[in-house]
C-alpha cells in the first residue's frame, strides 16, 4: 500500500472536496484550492457534529420567529378570532 488512507472533506471556505490523509485528522491543514487553513476532522467520526450546528441554528431561528409572531399578536390584539362576546 502506497501513501496511506485518505478521506474526503469539504473545504469550509471554498466548499470543494479535498482528499485529506487520515494522519492529518485533528491537525491544521491547508486547502489545495484556496489555501484556506482549517482543522481536518473526519465527518464519520463521533466527535464531528454533522450539520448539528446548522440544525440548531435553524431551530433557534424558528424559535425566534415564533417569539416575534407571538409578540406581534400581543402588541396588536385587533384581530381576535375568538367567539364574540354578546350580552
Ligand atoms: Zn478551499
Amino acid at each position: 500500500m502506497a501513501g496511506g488512507t485518505y478521506y474526503v472533506q469539504e473545504c469550509p471556505t471554498c466548499g470543494r472536496s479535498l482528499q485529506i490523509r487520515v494522519e492529518y485528522l485533528g491537525k491544521r491543514v491547508a486547502c489545495q484550492h484556496c489555501a484556506a487553513k482549517f482543522e481536518a476532522c473526519d465527518p464519520s467520526s463521533v466527535n464531528y457534529p454533522p450539520m448539528a450546528s446548522g440544525i440548531s441554528l435553524l431551530a433557534r431561528a424558528d424559535e425566534l420567529i415564533d417569539t416575534v409572531a407571538r409578540a406581534g399578536k400581543a402588541i396588536s390584539p385587533g384581530a381576535t378570532s375568538g367567539s364574540g362576546s354578546k350580552c
